[in-house]
């Protein structure tokens, strides 16, 4: 016997025919002999719903009070989620139980909209698996140290689960989504991507945080931190295929640099649209200058991605970073009301029709050549490489975001990644 986590997304939930059948495949689960917390998302679409009704009502959210109320709303559509399917596994004839993040309790910080897991309590949920329940726990949301209700940042749901695989120690952790695993890029852009059998955790890692929606990145940073065993799989598999076939379906997320000694260089690419640009013009080139424009930057709370500074002209340079989109305006108006005054800078100007284009694998690591090869792809193309970042594993541009998708595609080709580059478990044997 296992205990095995499974956490189903929005899609996945769609609709009562669709939670019908994750019940069916819960308690097939169940029936093979294994414990089973489940822990779903909200029906699709029905946080994009809640938010929109708060942004009707309220559309500055900016203050904490305002944050707060936020998480309130955004957190019902995982409420209505877990009744309905501890429902719909009643009807299946298994014993099941709901509960939402605070009835765990999943402890948190206070920062709403993006708080982070900090405790998860087990004993409530044990008792109900002891007693042979299927617990079925909301994701995407916890709760603080004053019982204020928050929410983990949009896809929360996959953090969730992992945090919740994690504290139970389960034996593994299915993701099951709307695609069967993860692919050598999104599927919905380049329909040639390929299904990964495998991808390296550190690989799983910068997809992520690239911008690979597949899983949110804090679930990939709590597999890697607790070594938690995870899978990406379908949801649309008829409910009842073989348990043995469709526990080795999907992508697992490996923690062991292995035996793929003839792996591609680059494994996937990530692309992300959240990001803007924003350059502070003629600002005097002089040591601590970095600092009086991200220290101001940072001391707002406002992450900062890619940056670069060029080199000085009559003792001026440009300094230029990316921001997520959402503090776009609030970095502008920062700039020009602080930063200006305080270094003597000639302008601000900000752009936020950019994209990052990435391409991951831990062959980049022995190879040399793989930027260039990118870079050749990209010129081909006519496309304008306007900052460039790389790190061991991976390699990022930010362009245009008119040729994002040209962009994707002619980088997925150009590292043979519309090959098959990998065996799958089936044609390995
Ligand atoms: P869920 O609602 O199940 O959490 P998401 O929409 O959050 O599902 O994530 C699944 C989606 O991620 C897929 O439909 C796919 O379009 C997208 N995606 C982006 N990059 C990848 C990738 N490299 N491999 C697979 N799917 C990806
Ligand atoms: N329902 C939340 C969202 O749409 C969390 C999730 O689906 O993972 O972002
Ligand atoms: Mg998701």
């Amino acid at each position: 016997m296992a205990l095995i986590v499974h956490k189903y997304g929005g899609t996945s939930m769609g609709s009562t025919e669709r939670i019908r059948s994750v019940a069916k495949r819960v308690a097939k689960w169940a029936r093979a002999g294994h414990q089973l917390i489940v822990v779903p998302s909200a029906m699709s679409g029905e946080t994009n719903r809640l938010l929109a009704l708060a942004k009707d009502v309220s559309p500055a959210q900016q203050t904490a009070a305002m944050l707060r109320e936020l998480d309130m709303i955004a957190c019902t559509g995982e409420q209505v989620s877990v009744g309905l399917l501890s429902l719909a596994l009643q009807a299946e004839g298994m014993e099941a139980v709901s509960y939402t993040g605070w009835q765990v309790p999943v402890r948190t910080d206070s920062a709403y909209t993006k708080a982070r897991i900090q405790s998860i309590d087990d004993a409530r949920v044990r008792a109900d698996l002891a007693a042979g329940r299927v617990v079925v726990i909301t994701g995407f949301q916890g709760v603080d140290e004053d019982n204020n209700v928050t929410t983990l940042g949009r896809g929360g749901s996959d953090t969730s689960a992992v945090a919740i695989a994690a504290a139970m120690k389960a034996d593994e952790c299915l993701i099951y989504t709307d695609v069967d695993g993860v692919y050598t890029t999104d599927p919905r852009i380049v329909p040639e991507a390929k299904r990964l059998h495998t991808i390296s955790f550190e690989e799983m890692l910068e997809m992520a945080s690239l911008g690979s929606k597949v899983l949110q990145i804090r679930s990939v940073e709590f597999a890697g931190k607790y070594r938690v065993p995870l899978r990406v799989l379908s949801s649309f598999t008829p409910w009842d295929i073989d348990i043995t076939e469709e526990a080795a379906s999907g992508t697992l997320i490996t923690f062991e640099e292995d035996e793929k000694m003839e792996q591609a260089v680059v494994s996937g690419i990530a692309f992300n649209r959240d990001e803007a640009k924003v350059t502070v013009l003629g600002v005097p080139d002089k040591p601590g200058i970095a600092y009086s424009i991200l220290g101001q930057v940072a001391e707002a709370n406002i992450d900062v991605d890619v940056i670069i500074q060029n080199v000085s002209h009559d003792g001026k340079t440009d300094f230029s970073f990316t921001v997520h989109r959402n503090d776009y305006q609030r970095t502008l108006d920062l700039l020009k009301t602080k930063v200006l005054p305080a270094t003597g800078a000639a302008e601000v100007l900000g752009d936020a029709k950019i994209c990052k284009v990435s391409i991951v694998g831990i062959g980049m690591r022995s190879h040399a050549g793989v930027a260039s090869t990118m870079f050749r792809a990209l010129s081909e193309e006519g496309i304008n490489i306007q900052m460039i970042t790389t790190s061991e594993i991976k390699t990022s541009v930010v362009i245009d975001e008119k040729y994002m998708e040209l962009a994707v595609r002619a980088l997925h080709k150009a590292f043979d990644l519309d090959a098959s580059i990998e065996p799958t478990a089936e044609s390995a044997d």
